[in-house]
């Protein structure tokens, strides 16, 4: 019978020393790499010290996940796999709290944002997912759909827990098994959840945990008895990792960078726009691929809406992620520190016109004021690259072709927004815009019902909705 977790108030989060080592055919193993230490980017404390898995851990977590998968997960009814998806949805939602606090913690972010939305998304994927596995003769493959075998799943250090999620939730509905290697920067949730694969007595197997670096991510994505390869990451790596694959016959679905363009026309309702324009870029310090760095605004609006955003941003708080009234919290490392500090010194080299919220900014941490540059010009490195933090670029546009043709020039292509009160006007953009998300009147929603995605650079396949069975399945 299947038993609870204790209830997480009745543990001590300062105190809390769960097993930091790779999970590996059901037990936390001693890892054979260099161990890391994860630092709580907030303090600059060394929050734990992980066990790392080495290139030979690698393969033993093939080889469990392997014989997981032809003995028992592979072969279960889609009914029964549910049951073990269910238990795993019901266990993070019991364990919310803990999960939210240790992923504020490791991550940096405010625990608002962990709190309700990170972890809630992160159950709401198990549970979506729970429900198709014993569907998917009608997912629209045919009778009879099967799992690839085993997927090695490599993510990045934005939404820890949550990118876990969109990786394992569908593998497992689809009866694969699955060996996953969380960031270096953010390993700990990914660690709790292998506590959870424990108590709701997961088949050993089916879930492997390697926490380690990019070499351990690489030794993975080529191992020769894996069959699919799902990767969320710079585009960089993944480009990289295509060339890995190729040649072979795995499956590959890559989900990469982007550089949005979050549309304001005049009609626009400008106080829900200039909502939905701070969520847009500063939710989670701006680490976020989908994130609306680019701001197009119609010509005749832009001093009002310069005028309103700059209001609204000083009045966010930036500080300690524990703390629930912040709203902007730790940058992530210091290396992605040192990045957004470049490319905000380029802008002013380039000749951008930068506005930087008077909100204190700790002095211990790895911290970054919202910034607003505007005068941006399309060539400029903070208007094409990708900055990864809390630093918004704003154009401006005349007619809906204009905004059509700075919007599509980039060679990513993850997200979009449309602010306007003109439903046919949303419509005849959404059709042009080349994103694999358009969101008209909102940003930032997500549901894992929607396929989520990219275009060109961002990458190809699909995560969520039946469309994210896909890449799991062979006809
Ligand atoms: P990254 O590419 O540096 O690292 C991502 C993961 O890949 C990490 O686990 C890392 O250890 C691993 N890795 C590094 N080198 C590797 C190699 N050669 N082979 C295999 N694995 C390797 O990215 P990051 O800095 O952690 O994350 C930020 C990037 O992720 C941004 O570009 C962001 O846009 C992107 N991202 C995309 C999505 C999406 O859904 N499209 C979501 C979140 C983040």
């Amino acid at each position: 019978p299947f038993e609870y977790a204790p209830a997480p108030e009745s543990r001590d989060i300062a105190n809390l020393k769960p097993a930091y080592r790779p999970f590996i055919n059901g037990e936390f193993a001693d890892g054979g790499g260099e161990p890391l230490k994860s630092v709580n980017p907030a303090t600059e404390e060394v929050l734990a010290e992980v066990s790392t898995a080495s290139k030979s851990d690698v393969d033993t977590a093939v080889k469990a996940a392997r014989r997981a998968y032809e003995k028992t997960w592979g072969r279960m009814p889609g009914a029964e796999r549910a049951k073990y998806i269910f238990r795993l949805a019901r266990l993070i939602q019991e364990r919310a709290r803990e999960l939210a606090v240790l992923e504020s913690l490791d991550n940096g972010k405010p625990i608002k944002e962990s709190r309700d939305s990170d972890i809630p998304t992160a159950a709401a994927h198990f549970f979506y997912h729970a429900g198709w596995a014993d569907k998917l003769d009608y997912a629209g493959y045919g009778p009879d759909p099967r799992p690839l075998g085993v997927a090695g799943q490599v993510i990045p250090w934005n939404f820890p827990l949550l990118m876990l999620a969109w990786k394992i939730a569908p593998a497992l509905a689809t009866g694969n098994t699955v060996v996953l290697k969380p960031a270096e920067t953010t390993p700990l949730t990914a660690l709790v959840f292998a506590e959870i694969c424990q108590q709701a007595e997961l088949p050993p197997g089916v879930v492997n945990i390697l926490p380690g670096a990019g070499d351990i991510g690489a030794e993975l994505v080529g191992h020769p008895d894996v069959n699919k390869i799902a990767f969320t990451g710079s585009t960089e790596v993944g480009k990289l990792i295509q060339r890995t694959v190729a040649g072979t016959p795995k499956k590959l679905t890559l989900e990469l960078g982007g550089k949005a363009a979050n549309v304001v026309f005049d009609d626009a309702p400008l106080d829900q726009a200039v909502e939905g324009i701070v969520n847009g870029i500063f939710f989670n310090q701006g680490h976020v691929c989908c994130a609306g760095s680019r701001l197009l605004v119609q010509e005749s609006i832009v001093d009002e809406v310069l005028a309103k955003l700059r209001y609204r941003v000083s009045t966010l708080r930036i500080g300690d992620p524990l703390d629930k009234n912040t709203d902007i919290g730790a940058i992530n490392s210091r290396e992605q520190l040192t990045k957004i500090q470049e490319l905000v010194d380029s802008g002013d080299t380039e000749g951008a016109r930068r506005w930087t919220s008077p909100c204190p900014v700790p002095e211990r941490g790895f911290f970054f004021a919202p910034t607003v540059f505007s005068d941006v010009q399309q060539s400029m490195r903070i208007a094409r690259e990708e900055i990864f933090g809390p630093v918004l670029s704003v154009l401006t546009f005349r007619t809906p072709e204009e905004a059509v043709t700075k919007a599509n020039n980039t060679p990513y292509g993850l997200s979009a927004g449309i602010w306007t009160e003109k439903g046919s006007r949303i419509l005849w953009m959404a059709n042009r815009l080349r994103a694999g998300v358009v969101w008209a009147n909102t940003f930032n929603r997500f549901d894992p019902a929607a396929p989520f995605g990219g275009y060109q650079e961002s990458g190809f396949g699909r995560e969520g909705g039946r469309t994210g069975l896909e890449a799991y399945l062979d006809v």
